[in-house]
C-alpha cells in the first residue's frame, strides 16, 4: 500500500508552498488508495511553538486535505530515538566523539585553509583509549567511508552522491537529543513510507537518511524531490510577492478548490488542462509528471481559477462563506437572484461581497463624476416618470424581465435609447456607474426600493 506523508516544521503558518508539496502527497496517496500521514516535526524546542502546529492544522482543515492516523509528534517520541542510538551503539555502527568545540573549530579552519570541503575527519571512530575528561561526547554514526550512495529520485532521476561527500554525522547531540535527519529517517521508516515527496531543499539530506536507513536496515523509500515556486520573475517566492501564508488566502476570499487547483498546477501538469476538480485530480495525479524545474507563480492565473469555482458554487453554500466577509443574506427572498446576478464580478469573495453590499446598502452618496453625468438634461424627468411607471404598473414586477418591460415602456415612450435612462437609475440605485445588470439589480430590490432609491436621488 502506498504511504506519504507531509512533515512540517512548526516554526510559523503552513506556506504555500509547503501546502503545494502537501497535495502531491495527499495525491499521491488517494490515487493509490493509500494513506496520507502527517508528522509534526518539533524536536526544536527553541523554534518550533503550539501555536504554529495549531496554524498548521487549521490551514489543512481548511483545504479540506484529510490525513490518516493520529498526527504523529517527533517531541513526543524522544524514547523511541534513543532506542536507536542505544542500538547502533551497540551494534558498533555509531560512536561517541568527544571532540570538544575548540577541537572541531581548528579542524574546521585548517581545511578550510586548505580549500577543503569541511568534514568530520572520523578520529573517534575507532577509538579504544581513555576519554577525555569533561567533555560530553556526541554520537555519530558510522558512514560509508568509500563507494556511491545512489538513489533514483522520481523527479530528478538517477542521484549518485560520492561517500567522501557524506562525513560521520552527529546523531545526538552532547545533551542526548538526537538530531534532524536521524529521526526523520527512523520516522519515515517506522511510518511505513513507502513515498517520501518533499521540496528539493531537503535533497542533500538524502543520502545522509539513507546512511541511516541502512545502519538499521530499514527499507528505503522512493523520493520525489519537488522543484521550489518561484516569483513571476523567475526568482524564490517571498513574501514581498504577495501572500505566502496559506490562511491569508482564505481571508483574501479564495476557495479551498481554486487555490488547490492553481498549486496542483505549478509544477504538475496534464496535457495543456487548467482545470481540474479534486476528483479528477485524483484520478490523474502521478508523481511521474512532476515538472523537473521550478514553477512560477502568477497571481492571475489564480484569480481566473477563483473566479472559475465562485460561478459554479452553489449558491447555498456561497451564501454560508459570505458570512465571514460580513454579508448575510441567508434567508433572503431573492437569494438566487441576488447571487447570480453578482457571482459574474466577483473573482474573490471579498469582491462578490463588495457587489452585493453595493446592491442591498442604500446609497447615502453618489459619486461626483458619475452624477454630473448621468444627471443632466431631462434625467430626472425621466426618472420621475419611470418611478411613476413602476408604481402603477398593471402586472407583478418580479423578474429581471417584467422590469425590462417597464425599461423598454418609457425608452419607447420618450423615444430615447436605452442610455438616457440606464446610467442615470444605474447612479440612483447604486450610487455609481458600477455594478451588475439592472433589470436584475430592480428585481433584487422590488419595486418600493426602486422606486424609493430613484426619489431619493432627484430631490
Ligand atoms: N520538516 C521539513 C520542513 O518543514 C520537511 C522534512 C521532510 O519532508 O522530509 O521543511
Amino acid at each position: 500500500m502506498t504511504v506519504t506523508r507531509f512533515a512540517p516544521s512548526p516554526t510559523g503558518y503552513l506556506h504555500i508552498g509547503g501546502l503545494r508539496t502537501a497535495l502531491f502527497s495527499w495525491l499521491t496517496a488517494q490515487h493509490n488508495k493509500g494513506e496520507f500521514l502527517l508528522r509534526i516535526e518539533d524536536t526544536d524546542m527553541a523554534r518550533n511553538s503550539e501555536e504554529a502546529t495549531e496554524a498548521i492544522l487549521k490551514a489543512f482543515e481548511w483545504v479540506g486535505l484529510s490525513h490518516d492516523g493520529e498526527v504523529v509528534y517527533q517531541s513526543k517520541r524522544f524514547d523511541l530515538y534513543k532506542k536507536y542510538i542505544d542500538q547502533l551503539l551497540e551494534e558498533g555502527k555509531a560512536y561517541k566523539c568527544y571532540m570538544s568545540k575548540e577541537e572541531l573549530d581548528a579542524l574546521r579552519e585548517e581545511q578550510m585553509a586548505k580549500k577543503e570541503r569541511t568534514r568530520y575527519d572520523g578520529r573517534y571512530r575507532d577509538f579504544t583509549g581513555t576519554p577525555p575528561e569533561g567533555v560530553e561526547p556526541v554520537i555519530r554514526i558510522k558512514a560509508p567511508q568509500e563507494g556511491t550512495i545512489s538513489f533514483v529520485d522520481g523527479v530528478k532521476g538517477e542521484m549518485n552522491i560520492a561517500a567522501s561527500e557524506v562525513d560521520d554525522f552527529v546523531i545526538a547531540r552532547a545533551d542526548g537529543s538526537p538530531t534532524y535527519n536521524f529521526v526523520v529517517a527512523i520516522d519515515d521508516a517506522l511510518m511505513g513510507l513507502t513515498d517520501v515527496i518533499r521540496g528539493d531543499d531537503h535533497l542533500y539530506n538524502t543520502p545522509k537518511q539513507i546512511v541511516v536507513y541502512n545502519a538499521l536496515g530499514f527499507p528505503i523509500p522512493k523520493f520525489n524531490h519537488v522543484a521550489m515556486i518561484n516569483n513571476e520573475q523567475g526568482k524564490k517566492l517571498s513574501k514581498r510577492d504577495g501572500a505566502t501564508d496559506v490562511m491569508d488566502y482564505k481571508e483574501m476570499g479564495y476557495l479551498p478548490e481554486a487555490l488547490l487547483n492553481f498549486l496542483v498546477r505549478l509544477g504538475w501538469s496534464h496535457g495543456d488542462q487548467e482545470i481540474f476538480s479534486i476528483e479528477e485530480m485524483i484520478a490523474l495525479f502521478d508523481p511521474k509528471n512532476i515538472n523537473k524545474s521550478a514553477s512560477n507563480y502568477n497571481l492571475d492565473k489564480l484569480l481566473w481559477l477563483n473566479s472559475h469555482y465562485i460561478k459554479n458554487t452553489p449558491n447555498d453554500q456561497l451564501a454560508i462563506l459570505l458570512k465571514d466577509f460580513g454579508v448575510d443574506i441567508h434567508g433572503h427572498d431573492k437569494l438566487e437572484l441576488l447571487l447570480d446576478a453578482t457571482k459574474e464580478r466577483g473573482k474573490t469573495l471579498v469582491e462578490l461581497a463588495e457587489q452585493i453590499n453595493l446592491i442591498l446598502t442604500t446609497p447615502t452618496q453618489y459619486d461626483e463624476k458619475a452624477s454630473k453625468k448621468a444627471f443632466k438634461g431631462e434625467a430626472k424627468e425621466i426618472l420621475n416618470d419611470f418611478a411613476l411607471m413602476l408604481k402603477s404598473w398593471d402586472k407583478t414586477l418580479h423578474l429581471p424581465c417584467d422590469y425590462h418591460e417597464v425599461m423598454e415602456k418609457i425608452v419607447e415612450t420618450k423615444e430615447i435609447g436605452f442610455g438616457k435612462i440606464g446610467m442615470p437609475l444605474r447612479v440612483s440605485l447604486l450610487g455609481s456607474m458600477t455594478g451588475s445588470g439592472l433589470d436584475e439589480i430592480m428585481a433584487i430590490l422590488g419595486v418600493d426600493a426602486t422606486v424609493s432609491r430613484i426619489e431619493r436621488a432627484i430631490q
